[in-house]
């Protein structure tokens, strides 16, 4: 069947359900960006001129709101807890449902178990039937629900998985073997999916897909209005929880005080929290409406450090406030910072908000050293010179959201289930290194092999880093393609021999040994590895401005 654009969200809203303060949230949000959702399905139904779109049978299954899994975020929801991840749900939720899919929605084992036909009890009863869905998205919680009640029958069905995954999994931690034998294992990863399964939160692995969510727009009108009515010495931190704004945080909140009026939205009990200086004017925990209101007034929006990669920052710079945020030296990460051990990743987060910093930037952005009093000094002052628009990247916009998630659902699940995964290796005629691509006769690859370009890393350096130098990005699906001899030939690299092995920085060569070597475990091409000794085979790829996901010829 044809998928047709939805515009009413009232069927949505209902299958939501009730009896918890996150799914108010949820639901709130969905009612307020009703209007903003539907002017992109109208938009992008233009846009695509008619084009044919499968219809999808998808099942989501919001594992972490379970009370199964303890449900730790419902209770917090009004109390300066985590919003981020149903921020992300209801937008996830309200995409598939506009883009016109026939969509199931699970939030309990019970319900779970009766989309998927499997009668309700203990233990692992597999699933024995056809899988009743193209399509299933969830989260690691509802990941090992799945496997406790499918059994054995998760393996047979594992491609039709999309795991939410806000921070990002590597291959190498992915990879069960793999992980378990090269100390890659953590307590998340290990599923053997195929890394593109995972979806994130901001486009920061490129080894995952981008799924994103998106934050308020305005018209013209409401443009002008903000730049008229905002106040030049008022800022707003980010934060609201109060030990957000613990520890050495006087310092700079004084410097920041001799110049502007400080706001916070620290969620408090009764009493004002301590750790929250009395000439900062606290309004507490805000609805989302309420917040925006606050953010069209201010000129600066202030980041401590912690939440790390949410979205406020993004409907901050959306509501016309610059951001400011330090930088981290050295980088957090999994193997040097509490939050992120454990985190199937290695990823180096060299700021609060990386996105903000990289794909942003100035003037919507100012990422500086908080320790150094005078550089964190002279940003405010600039802050308060500099005149800015409100800015939303068009990949946080509804439209970018849903023209994103209807490429990858029309695209990513092409004729039957793995494609995903697709070929493993395509025999390549022989030629030069970047003439042989256009003349391979492979089936129809996603994207399209139009896209690929072939770069060598320097030693050390990853194929995210190499491509993205080169003005790329780093496409996985694209390793089939170059991980062969002829690949090698083309690049005149010199080969004393050449071994297929099993390590997730491979295709690589060691130009000091004349050592090449090949991947033999399609599940371990990562654009995130790298090694001293090494430099990289890398298949990048163009994107679209303002829509890192797509290719030019992708859409
Ligand atoms: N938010 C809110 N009221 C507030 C502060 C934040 O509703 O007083 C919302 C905000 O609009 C954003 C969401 O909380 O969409 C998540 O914000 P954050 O970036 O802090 O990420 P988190 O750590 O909660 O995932």
């Amino acid at each position: 069947r044809q998928a047709a654009f939805r515009t009413d969200l009232s069927v949505l809203l209902d299958q939501v359900g009730t009896g918890k303060e996150s799914l108010s949230f949820m639901k709130r949000r969905i009612r307020r960006l009703a209007q903003q959702w539907a002017t992109a399905a109208n938009r992008l139904d233009a846009k695509l001129e008619q084009r044919w779109r499968d219809q999808k049978k998808i099942l989501v299954h919001v594992g972490f709101l379970t009370e199964e899994s303890g449900d730790v975020f419902s209770p917090k929801v009004l109390k300066g807890g985590p919003l981020g991840e149903m921020v992300q749900w209801a937008d996830i939720l309200t995409a598939l449902h506009v883009l016109g899919h026939n969509l199931k929605i699970s939030m309990s084992v019970k319900e779970l178990q009766g989309f998927l036909g499997v009668p309700p009890g203990r233990g692992s009863c597999p699933l024995t039937g056809p899988l009743p869905f193209d399509l299933i998205y969830t989260d690691y919680h509802g990941l090992q629900q799945m496997k406790q009640h499918m059994g054995l029958s998760l393996k047979k069905h594992k491609c039709h998985i999309r795991v939410i995954d806000t921070f990002g999994t590597e291959p190498a931690y992915n990879h069960e073997e793999y992980a378990t034998l090269h100390g890659y294992r953590t307590n998340w990863g290990y599923w053997n999916l195929n890394a593109r399964q995972y979806m994130t939160m901001f486009p920061h692995t490129p080894d995952n897909s981008f799924m994103g969510f998106v934050s308020e727009e305005l018209n013209e009108t409401e443009k002008r209005s903000i730049q008229q009515n905002k106040v030049n010495n008022m800022a707003v931190v980010y934060g609201k929880e109060a030990s957000m704004w613990k520890q050495g945080k006087e310092s700079f909140l004084q410097i920041l005080h001799r110049y502007m009026e400080v706001h916070g939205t620290v969620y408090y009990e009764t009493q004002r929290p301590p750790e929250v200086p009395a000439f900062v004017k606290n309004h507490g925990l805000l609805p989302q409406h309420e917040l925006q209101q606050l953010l069209r007034k201010a000129k600066l929006f202030i980041g401590f450090g912690f939440p790390y990669e949410g979205p406020a920052p993004l409907e901050a710079i959306a509501n016309g406030c610059i951001f400011l945020q330090p930088k981290f030296h050295p980088p957090h990460s999994s193997l040097n910072h509490e939050f992120f051990r454990g985190k199937p990743t290695s990823r180096e987060v060299s700021s609060q908000h990386p996105y903000a910093e990289q794909y942003i930037g100035k003037p919507h952005v100012m990422t500086v050293d908080y320790n150094n009093s005078l550089e964190f000094d002279s940003a405010i002052r600039e802050i308060m010179r500099t005149k800015v628009e409100p800015y939303l990247p068009y990949e946080y916009t509804c439209e970018g959201m849903l023209e994103r998630v209807h490429a990858y659902i029309q695209h990513q699940v092409k004729s039957g289930p793995c494609q995903i995964i697709g070929p493993l290796f395509v025999p390549l005629p022989n030629s030069t290194a970047l003439g042989w691509a256009s003349n391979v006769t492979a089936p129809p690859a996603w994207p399209p092999l139009s896209s690929l370009r072939l770069l060598v890393s320097q030693e050390g350096q990853s194929c995210v880093e190499a491509c993205q130098s080169a003005g790329f990005i780093c496409e996985p699906a694209h390793f089939r393609f170059i991980n062969n001899k002829e690949a090698l030939r083309g690049l005149e690299v010199q080969c004393e021999v050449v071994d297929s092995e099993i390590n997730h920085i491979l295709p690589a060569f060691s130009v000091v040994r004349q050592e090449c070597g090949l991947q033999r475990e399609p599940l371990l091409f990562s654009c995130a590895g790298h090694s001293p000794k090494y430099r990289r085979l890398c298949p990048c790829r163009d994107f679209r401005r303002g829509q890192v996901a797509l290719c030019r010829d992708c859409l």
